[in-house]
């Protein structure tokens, strides 16, 4: 089989099934066997009751001692056994399984496998699996695949499948040249591949995983080598000189900018006056003042004759912005003429947008991706700026390019990278660091606890509402039971409806509620008529109430340490003190180890490298630190090392034949072509 055929080919695969798959975005044997687990059970050696560590999966070895409970509950039958070692012991609770009464007779031993929970002193586990000793000692030390999974599909079902199509995918010969395989320590792919799912034991997970992680960045850095080959030396198009206005609005504004905004406004006039055309990157941690940079650049082409475009992640961000600017129009008169577009417009909204374009009756055009779609032309587009994130980054000018224009490019970005590896994935700009932030800011106050300390916070919170301030609350899913055990955003507004006074309005936010409704929200969170926004990491992205001052996250281990200092970022953006709340849900010592590196700094770099450190291999997949290099495998930050190799690969093979046009590149070309066009959407939109 090959990468397209469709999985209904495989064995045990009807329409039904086909379409639970296809719900995860599956639809070819391809897709399947690249869709990876999510993570890996593993099957460690028992230990005893002692041994047990409470919120963690063990299989413990031990003896019954008897039944201690049998209970009915509605259609629920419970059944508890005390178990011991001889000299600790614990309960184990099963459900409907009357049967294990004459299974486990006291004095017979077994394997229990399940989460240990505890109960004041006493430990327990709530439906384990049971195993004899030696069926045990089948699954011992392997490691089984855990998938994402959709309703009516089990893990049982995905694994075999998966199986399945591993044996019957004909996988592609070595398209790398050798020395790129000795050099780089490379598995095959297949090996990689079928590892990924099924490894022998972490080492080969590790190897496995490095493969396909250099594949992802290999293919990423191809594009980005070819860009920046293309864009090299373009000429400036639309030279501008100062005009007054930027100085008559830097003179208005009511406060001064900082050392590092001039030093990187000097670098952004200069670009812009230049012979060739800017490609520049501002990057500055949360809060440094990111904005007025662009609008500044945005002024000089306005106040040149030209049209600029601000295009923002989403939506809500992108009216955040169209709303600054009117506000900054009608408050200093600056000759912007600003119009918005992004998708929720209705269509006459849309059209007018159009015309306005179109006319050059705008020359501030903001929005979302609307912006580079087919229907919007351009009378004279010189400058696009895109915030928050490089997903457009590449594809935005080749779309741009098509429609016959080469606008000069300025991308900010919050994401803290060392300079190392800006260089390598921001090949293709230039860049400007944005190091200070403004000097009236108080440094935020920020505190890790776990889950009994909830009551206190929500005191705390409801004082902070009192006083006028709002705050955020963010769970890491929407909904119940996507993940085991964690927050999600509908079920915990409505719990703090109850602890909160009836007084406090709260809301709740999520990227799967439609676009309208979600200005709807935000507007009225940046209005005030909210106080309390729950909300999915959406809101990471930029926004800027300065009035809220308390981020309280759940589950906060969940999180890289960088997408918890954008969360933080989103409060101590006015003269309030504002406070971080981190609620962790596991007590064990490195996860709050590594979330009190918090604590300690409010430098994004610092915290970035420090998390790096204490990663241990049982994170290969857990935590994604960057939102805005989205692999599907590869994290910039814990793969560093990877892309660096990668990096230089590409530029060997690119150095000694730019075009692939030699008979050993051929396989490497088709898979490049193959893998950039098909499914390998590095910065998804
Ligand atoms: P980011 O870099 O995260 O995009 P913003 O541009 O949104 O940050 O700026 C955050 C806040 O700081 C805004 O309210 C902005 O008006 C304000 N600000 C920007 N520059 C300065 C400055 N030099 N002094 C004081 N406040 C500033
Ligand atoms: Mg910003």
């Amino acid at each position: 089989m090959e990468y397209n055929s469709s999985i209904i080919q495989l064995k045990g695969i009807g329409e039904k099934t086909k379409t639970y798959f296809e719900k995860l975005g599956i639809h070819t044997v391809g897709e399947l066997i690249t869709n990876y687990p999510r993570d890996y059970e593993q099957y460690a050696a028992p230990v005893s009751v002692a041994g047990c560590v409470p919120g963690e999966i063990c299989a413990v070895s031990a003896q019954v001692a008897g039944i201690v409970s049998e209970k009915k509950s509605g259609r629920l039958q419970i059944l508890s056994f005390r178990i011991t070692d001889g000299k600790v012991s614990m309960r184990m609770t099963f459900f409907n399984m009357p049967f294990l009464k004459k299974k486990l007779k006291p004095g017979s031993c077994y394997i229990f496998r399940g989460r240990v929970q505890r109960y004041g002193s006493e430990l327990f586990m709530e439906q384990p699996k049971l195993y004899t000793a030696a069926e045990y000692d089948h699954y011992l030390n392997k490691l089984m695949p855990i998938y994402s999974l959709t309703k009516g599909l089990t893990n049982l079902t995905f694994q075999k499948t998966v199986l399945q199509a591993l044996g019957k995918y004909q996988f592609p010969a070595e398209y790398y040249p050798n020395e790129i395989i000795e050099e780089n320590e490379l598995l095959p792919e297949r090996e990689a591949i079928e590892a990924l799912h099924f490894p022998k034991d972490f080492e080969q997970l590790k190897l496995a995983r490095k493969r396909v992680v250099f594949d992802e960045f290999f293919a990423f850095l191809y594009q980005l080598r070819q860009n920046s080959l293309q864009n090299e030396g373009l000429p400036n198009q639309y030279q501008m000189f100062e005009t007054a206005d930027t100085v008559r609005f830097l003179e208005k504004l009511p406060f001064p900018l900082t050392k590092a905004q001039k030093k990187v406004w000097q670098e952004i006039r200069d670009d812009l006056s230049s012979q060739s055309c800017m490609n520049r990157l501002i990057q500055g941690d949360v809060g440094s003042g990111k904005t007025i940079l662009a609008l500044l650049a945005l002024l000089m082409t306005a106040s040149n004759g030209y049209q600029g475009a601000l295009m923002a992640p989403t939506e809500v961000l992108a009216m955040q912005h169209y709303e600054t600017v009117t506000q900054y129009v009608n408050r200093y008169g600056i000759c912007f003429k600003p119009v918005l577009l992004v998708g929720s417009m209705n269509s006459k909204e849309k059209k007018a947008a159009y015309e306005k374009i179109a006319s050059g009756e705008a020359n501030l055009i903001i929005g979302t991706h609307a912006l580079i779609q087919d229907k919007v032309s351009y009378r004279s587009l010189a400058l696009v700026v895109t915030d928050e994130q490089h997903r457009f980054g590449v594809r935005q000018r080749e779309s741009l390019a098509e429609k016959g224009e080469m606008p000069h490019i300025l991308v900010m970005s919050a994401t803290p990278i060392p300079r190392t590896l800006a260089i390598i994935l921001y090949g293709d700009l230039k860049i400007s660091v944005v190091d200070e932030l403004p000097a009236d800011r108080k440094p935020i106050k920020n505190c890790v606890v776990n889950t009994s300390y909830r009551s206190k916070a929500y005191r705390f919170i409801a004082g902070q509402v009192a006083e006028g301030r709002q705050v955020y609350v963010i769970c890491p899913q929407v909904e119940e039971g996507e993940l085991e055990n964690l927050e999600n955003v509908v079920d915990y507004t409505e719990k703090l409806r109850h602890e909160l006074p009836s007084s406090v309005q709260i809301a709740y936010l999520h990227g799967k509620m439609r676009p309208a409704e979600k200005n709807r929200i935000m507007d009225a969170f940046a209005n005030h008529s909210i106080d309390v926004l729950v909300s999915t990491t959406v809101i990471e992205v930029g926004i800027n109430v300065p009035n809220a001052t308390v981020m309280m996250v759940e589950n906060a281990e969940r999180f890289g340490l960088a997408q918890l200092h954008q969360l933080r970022g989103r409060v101590g953006r006015g003269a309030h003190q504002s406070y971080c709340i981190f609620v962790s849900s596991q007590d064990k010592e490195e996860t709050l180890e590594r979330l009190s590196i918090l604590n300690r700094s409010n430098d994004g770099f610092y915290i970035a490298s420090q998390d790096l450190k204490l990663r241990g291999p049982g994170d290969l997949f857990g935590i994604r630190q960057s939102g805005e290099f989205s692999f599907r495998v590869g994290d910039i930050y814990s793969d560093a090392a990877i892309l660096k190799q990668a990096s230089d690969a590409v530029d060997r093979v690119l150095a000694d034949d730019p075009a692939l046009e030699k008979e050993t590149h051929k396989l490497l070309k088709d898979h490049l072509s193959f893998a950039l066009s098909n499914n390998i959407d590095f910065r998804t939109i």
